[in-house]
């Protein structure tokens, strides 16, 4: 049988942009025994996870809790409100919005795919004048609704979902909005409701640091009216039922128990922190890292700093290098995992995860890590990237105690 050695010394560096590191309060609260679903103990947990999940999101409205990974959620918030043959509006920002699109088309849905030319639409953000000049011209409102990812993992982009909301009004067009948060959720700032986001989508194991296995809708008024109407198919994703079940505290179904468990002890810490705090820790540690990649003199993959992400960095590779080549050197000399470049940045760029369970130490590891492995790979660098990420990372907490003092 393959024996594989999972535990080497100390931990292993996991900064791939998701499943992020399991923080260790919450892999205890996932081993408390799996109770009775029906039990009265449970429609507690489930209450109070429902209820706790809303400000993670900054909801008032239902947040419908599958057990499904990101992809599953997706779906679901397709398949909710549309019917089959209905246009959508998507926006090519990178692989996951690519994704979602080739899932519209699965699902009989005709999405129509809007993007800047070439390449850089996958190192930009969303181009809310792209969304709102279509909308206008689509005076015959075929277009049912528009879908955008908040955060897209593949590249290191974090959207100005605002900017679209805005756009949606401004062309005066009644699309229902939906929001791919599956990695910014907890990491970056973001308002279902202010927003007027009539579904936002997330999942568990990016900023919540829940292993992979749950994920989510949080719906509004507009998408749940939406829903009595859709016509395309669906049984275990449909909303009613659910929502129902869930005024309670129960589902229809068997949930995910212990991941439940998990789910309430992340609530607590990130409200422990401050959802506020947990979101400056993320844009800080966006800031250290892409300063230390600026020293490195490597490219950022994201061209445009009004869309840095806070959740991850994209790191370019000079010309003829194999990013894949040096991610292997990374792994097997210092025991880290990063993310690769998916679709058509494959090999071209690795990518730095700086969230959820990460904080200042984690992320100059990883950026030693990085450094000392694309020298073992043989690429020049201009200088160290550690001293401008510290003496940021200094320089800041330093502030912050100053501020605190005042
Ligand atoms: C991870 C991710 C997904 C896919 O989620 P799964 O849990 O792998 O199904 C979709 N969109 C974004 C933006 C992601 O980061």
């Amino acid at each position: 049988m393959l024996k594989l050695d999972f535990h080497p010394a100390g931990r292993h560096f996991l900064q791939i942009p998701g499943p992020s590191p399991v923080p260790d309060r919450i892999l205890r609260a996932m081993s408390y025994p799996t109770i009775d679903h029906r039990g009265p103990e449970f429609g507690a947990l489930g209450r109070s996870v429902l209820d706790g999940i809303k400000k993670i999101f900054k909801t008032q409205h239902p947040v419908v809790i599958y057990g499904a990974s990101g992809t599953g959620a997706w779906e679901a918030a397709l398949c909710n409100i549309l019917s089959p043959g209905d246009t959508v509006l998507m926006f090519e920002t990178g692989h996951f919005a690519t994704l979602w699109k080739k899932m519209a088309e699965n699902l009989g849905l005709k999405p129509e795919f809007l993007g800047l030319p070439g390449i850089e639409g996958w190192r930009n953000g969303v181009q809310a004048h792209m969304i709102e000049e279509r909308l206008r011209a689509d005076t015959g409102h075929k277009i049912k609704a528009v879908c955008i990812v908040h955060n897209e993992t593949s590249t290191g982009v974090t959207s100005d979902v605002a900017a679209v909301r805005r756009a949606i009004d401004a062309a005066g067009h009644p699309a229902l909005f939906l929001v791919d948060t599956i990695s910014s959720l907890a990491c970056v700032d973001y308002r279902h409701d202010e927003w007027g986001v009539d579904v936002t989508v997330s999942g568990s194991q990016k900023g919540l640091m829940l292993p992979p296995g749950i994920s989510f809708n949080a719906v509004s008024p507009k998408a749940l009216a939406a829903s009595e109407s859709a016509t395309l198919p669906r049984s275990y994703w449909g909303w009613k039922e659910i929502i129902e079940s869930n005024k309670t505290g129960y589902w229809p179904y068997t949930p995910n128990t212990n991941l439940l468990y998990a789910l309430q002890e992340a609530i607590e810490m990130i409200l422990g922190e401050g959802l506020d705090n947990v979101v400056a820790r993320h844009v800080r540690l966006g800031e250290a890292c892409r300063r230390a990649v600026r020293a490195w003199g490597l490219e950022i993959q994201c061209l445009d700093p009004a869309v840095y992400s806070p959740v991850l960095t994209g790191v370019m590779m000079p010309d003829g290098v194999d990013a894949d080549a040096v991610r292997k050197v990374i792994y097997e000399r210092f025991n880290m995992s990063l993310g690769m470049g998916l679709g058509k940045m494959k090999g071209r760029m690795f990518r730095i995860g700086h969230l959820g369970d990460c904080n200042d130490l984690t992320l100059m590891a990883t950026l030693a890590g990085c450094e000392m492995g694309l020298q073992l790979a043989g690429i020049s660098l201009a200088e160290s990237g550690l001293p401008a990420a510290m003496s940021f990372i200094a320089g800041e907490s330093e502030l912050a105690g100053l501020r605190a003092a005042a």
